[in-house]
């Protein structure tokens, strides 16, 4: 992907290291603890509740290993891939005589806190709809890449494009509609609403590749990696991987041949109107 010219987003919160540990003595006992303890030992307390962005202007946050510029390249391209999302959604919210309200991206190591709940990194990046913030610990590229057998910029460039979808959802109501729902529902039912969501943000991920292919950016074997991260992370693929067989019914993300289906409907006809997958009867 040619994502260098795109230009980074000013919608990312960096929480990267502060989320994690600091967040175990967030409140509570432990704070109490640690600041008598600072206290006592004549520490700034402040330094130890410090949790804001350190960002260029802190000179003893950053410590330049590779591995942490590695992480600061993922960073650039993924805020390069937010900036990207939003001038797409911007024109077509336009298109249609409406406004776009641009999701932030908050970059976190390990856990983290939102209006949704504590977090593990282990559930791979999310969108909360509470405070329309899309999470993603940047270690799950390398998972993405190792784990899930889909290398390659587009296929993470894919991943923030789908929890962008979510946000989408969440500006047309489609997402509050759904929860509604779920609520008078059967859990077997619940679960296949939750799947034509998950689809119709691949499907909006797909419309989003749509004008990032009009627009010059794509590079040949993007779409490919994009369509082997939808397939790797299906989730008859990850139900097979993590029990050895796969429970329909417990589906809620949708299966590998769903997944890239909807992704490629959105990448071919760039049309928002084309990505229905709750008035019909199989997505
Ligand atoms: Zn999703």
């Amino acid at each position: 992907m040619r994502w260098r010219d795109i230009g980074e987003s000013e919608n990312v919160e960096d929480r990267r290291g502060v989320s994690g540990r600091g967040l175990a003595f967030g409140g509570g006992i432990g704070s109490i603890v640690l600041l008598v303890i600072a206290l006592l030992f004549g520490v700034d307390p402040r330094n130890l509740f410090n949790s804001g962005d350190s960002g260029p202007n802190d000179p003893g946050a950053r410590v330049s290993s590779p591995a942490n510029r590695a992480e600061d390249e993922l960073k650039s391209f993924s805020s390069s891939v937010l900036a990207s999302t939003e001038n797409v959604w911007r024109d077509v919210f336009s298109q249609n005589g409406r406004q776009y309200r641009v999701p932030k991206l908050v970059l976190f190591t390990d856990q983290v806190r939102s209006p949704c709940g504590l977090s593990s990194a282990a559930v791979g990046p999310f969108y909360c709809p509470g405070d329309e913030k899309v999470y993603l610990d940047l270690s799950f590229f390398n998972e993405l890449r190792s784990r899930f057998g889909a290398p390659g910029d587009f296929a993470q460039a894919y991943v923030i494009a789908h929890e962008v979808g979510h946000h989408i959802q969440k500006l047309l109501g489609t997402m509050d509609k759904v929860d509604s729902m779920r609520e008078r529902m059967s859990e077997r039912e619940a679960n296949a609403l939750s799947v034509r969501l998950e689809l119709q943000a691949d499907f909006y991920a797909g419309v989003w590749a749509y004008y990032a292919e009009k627009k010059g950016l794509l590079e040949a074997g993007d779409v490919e990696e994009a369509l082997r991260a939808a397939t790797s992370i299906g989730d008859d693929r990850l139900q097979r991987e993590a029990q050895g067989y796969v429970v329909p019914d417990s589906f809620t993300h949708g299966t590998s041949e769903q997944r890239m289906r909807w992704f490629r409907r959105g990448f071919e006809t760039g049309d928002i109107r084309q990505g229905d997958t709750f008035n019909i009867r199989s997505p």
